[in-house]
C-alpha cells in the first residue's frame, strides 16, 4: 500500500504557524513512508473561500519547500459529493429536516431543562407525506442530516492511542444545508475516499468529526484509513490560532525575515521530548518525526524560541544556500562575499540583518556608529603605523594575529584596553564578529584611516 497523505485546509485566510504543523507532519509522514502528499482545498463555502488564499497557501507550502503530488478544489468535484448523498438516501442514511435554527435552538433549551443532552431527536423521521408536503408549500427547504448508528466508534490513532467514540450521543449531523451546499463532512470524507487517502493527520480539534466520518466511509463503503490527530499549537497567552486573525501567518513570519527551516523546525518539534533544535532539512526533519511521540498537551508556540532557532540555524548556513540573497543586498559575490558571510553568520538574529555588516566592512561607517574616545586616539595612530604592509588575503587571519602581537608589545596594553578601542575605531560598535575575519575584509587603506580617524 502507497501511503496517501493530505493536508487540506479551506481557502479562508492564510496558514498560521498551527496550520503548518499539520501541513509539515502530512507531508514528512508521506516522505518517511515513500508515500504521496496531496493538497486538498477545502473550498465548498463559497462565500468565505477567495482564490487568492487558495494561491496564497499554495505558495507558503513552497516557501517551506512543500510541493505538493496533486492539487485539488473541492468545489470543483460537486459530482461526486452529490453522487455520494443519492447513495446515502438511497440507503436511508441521509434524511430531510425542516426545522428553523429557532425551532432546533428552542428544542436544545428543552431538552436541557429537562436535564437531558441536547441531541437532536430525529423528529423530522417521523414527518408523514403530508406534513413534509405542507412544509413544501411553506416555502421550507429542507436540510439534510446522516442517520448515525448507535454505536461505538473505535479506531486506532497514530498519535492518541487506541480511540472510541459513543456515536449514540451525538446528533445526527447536518451534511447538506437548506441552500443544498456541503458542510465540509461529506465531502471530505468523498475526496479522501476518491483519492485513495489512507493517512488523515489532522488537529485534534477533529476527533469528533473523525467518529462521525468512520460512520460514513463504512455507510459508503470506502476503507477507512488511519486517523492521527495530533495536538494544537496556540499562542503564548494560550489562546488558539486563527486564520482569519493572520497572527502567526507563515506569510508574516517570511515578511520578518525567519528562516522556513526554522519555522518548520519550531512547528514540528514544538512539544517533542527532546529539545526544540534548528534541523537544516526537511528530509532531516522526516528522518526524526514520530507521530506517537508527539506531545498530548497543547503546545504553546513562542517567537522568542523562534528568534533563537533563527539565529543558530542562520549561523550554521553555508555561504552556497545564501549566496543570491546577498548578492542581491549588494554584497560582493565570489571569494570575498564567501570571507564575509564566514566572519558574520554567526552575530545575524536574519540573514538580511548582513547588510549591515556589509555596509561596517565596506564603508563609510553608519551614522550612528560608536567613536572611539579621545583618550585613546595616539595609541590608534601607533597601532595603524604597526598594520603589517602589503596585500591582504580576504580569509588571512594571521594578519590580526601579527598586528596585534606587535601593539601589545609596542605599547604595553592588554586585554579589553587593547582591543575594545580597536574594534570601535575598525567597526564603529563595540560588539560584533571577530575582529581577526572582519579585518583583513575591510583592509588596509580603510584600516589606517579609521584607525587615525580619517573616517
Ligand atoms: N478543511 C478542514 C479544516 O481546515 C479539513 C479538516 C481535515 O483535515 O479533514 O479544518
Amino acid at each position: 500500500m502507497t501511503v496517501t497523505a493530505r493536508f487540506a485546509p479551506s481557502p479562508t485566510g492564510y496558514l498560521h504557524i498551527g496550520n503548518a504543523r499539520t501541513a509539515l507532519l502530512n507531508w514528512l509522514f508521506a516522505k518517511q513512508t515513500g508515500g504521496r502528499f496531496i493538497l486538498r482545498l477545502d473550498d465548498t463555502d463559497l462565500e468565505r473561500s477567495r482564490p487568492e488564499y487558495a494561491e496564497a497557501i499554495i505558495a507558503d507550502l513552497a516557501w517551506l519547500r512543500i510541493e505538493p503530488d496533486v492539487i485539488v478544489h473541492q468545489s470543483e468535484r460537486r459530482a461526486l459529493h452529490d453522487a455520494a448523498a443519492e447513495a446515502l438516501r438511497a440507503g436511508d442514511r441521509l434524511y430531510a429536516c425542516y426545522e428553523t435554527p429557532d425551532e432546533l435552538d428552542r428544542k436544545r433549551k428543552r431538552q436541557r431543562a429537562r436535564g437531558l443532552p441536547p441531541v437532536y431527536d430525529r423528529a423530522a423521521r417521523d414527518l408523514t407525506g403530508a406534513e413534509r408536503a405542507a412544509l413544501q408549500a411553506d416555502g421550507r427547504r429542507p436540510h439534510w442530516r446522516f442517520l448515525l448508528e448507535d454505536r461505538d466508534v473505535a479506531w486506532e490513532d497514530l498519535c492518541r492511542g487506541p480511540q472510541h467514540y459513543a456515536a449514540g450521543a451525538l446528533s445526527d449531523p447536518v451534511l447538506i444545508r437548506a441552500d443544498g451546499s456541503y458542510l465540509y463532512t461529506l465531502p471530505s470524507v468523498v475526496d479522501d475516499a476518491d483519492l485513495g487517502v489512507t493517512h488523515i493527520i489532522r488537529g485534534e480539534d477533529h476527533v469528533t468529526n473523525t467518529a462521525v466520518q468512520v460512520e460514513l466511509f463504512e455507510a459508503l463503503g470506502q476503507t477507512v484509513p488511519v486517523f492521527a490527530h495530533h495536538n494544537l499549537l496556540t499562542a503564548v497567552g494560550g489562546e488558539g490560532l486563527s486564520k482569519r486573525t493572520g497572527a502567526l501567518s507563515l506569510r508574516s513570519l517570511r515578511d520578518a525575515g525567519y528562516e522556513p527551516m526554522a519555522v518548520a523546525s519550531l512547528a514540528v518539534l514544538i512539544g517533542s521530548p527532546e529539545a526544540v533544535q534548528p534541523v537544516a532539512s526537511l528530509e532531516e526533519l522526516a528522518a526524526r518525526i514520530d507521530l506517537a511521540r508527539l506531545s498530548r498537551a497543547p503546545a504553546a508556540f513562542d517567537p522568542a524560541e523562534l528568534d533563537g532557532l533563527n539565529h543558530r540555524l542562520v549561523a550554521d548556513l553555508p555561504y552556497d544556500a545564501v549566496c543570491d540573497r546577498l548578492v542581491a543586498m549588494g554584497i560582493a559575490p565570489g571569494p570575498v562575499g564567501a570571507a564575509f558571510w564566514a566572519a558574520v553568520r554567526g552575530n545575524l538574529a536574519h540573514v538580511s540583518d548582513a547588510s549591515g555588516w556589509w555596509q561596517r566592512v565596506t564603508g563609510p561607517l553608519p551614522g550612528d556608529a560608536e567613536r572611539p574616545a579621545d583618550e585613546d586616539r595616539a595609541f590608534l595612530a601607533d597601532a595603524a603605523d604597526l598594520l603589517p604592509a602589503g596585500d591582504w588575503a580576504v580569509d588571512d587571519e594571521t594578519i590580526y594575529a601579527d598586528w596585534i602581537a606587535a601593539v601589545k608589545a609596542a605599547t604595553g596594553r592588554k586585554g579589553r584596553g587593547l582591543f575594545k578601542p580597536l574594534r570601535i575605531a575598525l567597526t564603529g560598535a563595540g560588539e560584533g564578529p571577530e575582529l581577526k575575519a572582519l579585518l583583513p575584509l575591510i583592509g588596509r587603506d580603510a584600516a589606517i584611516r579609521r584607525l587615525t580617524g580619517r573616517a
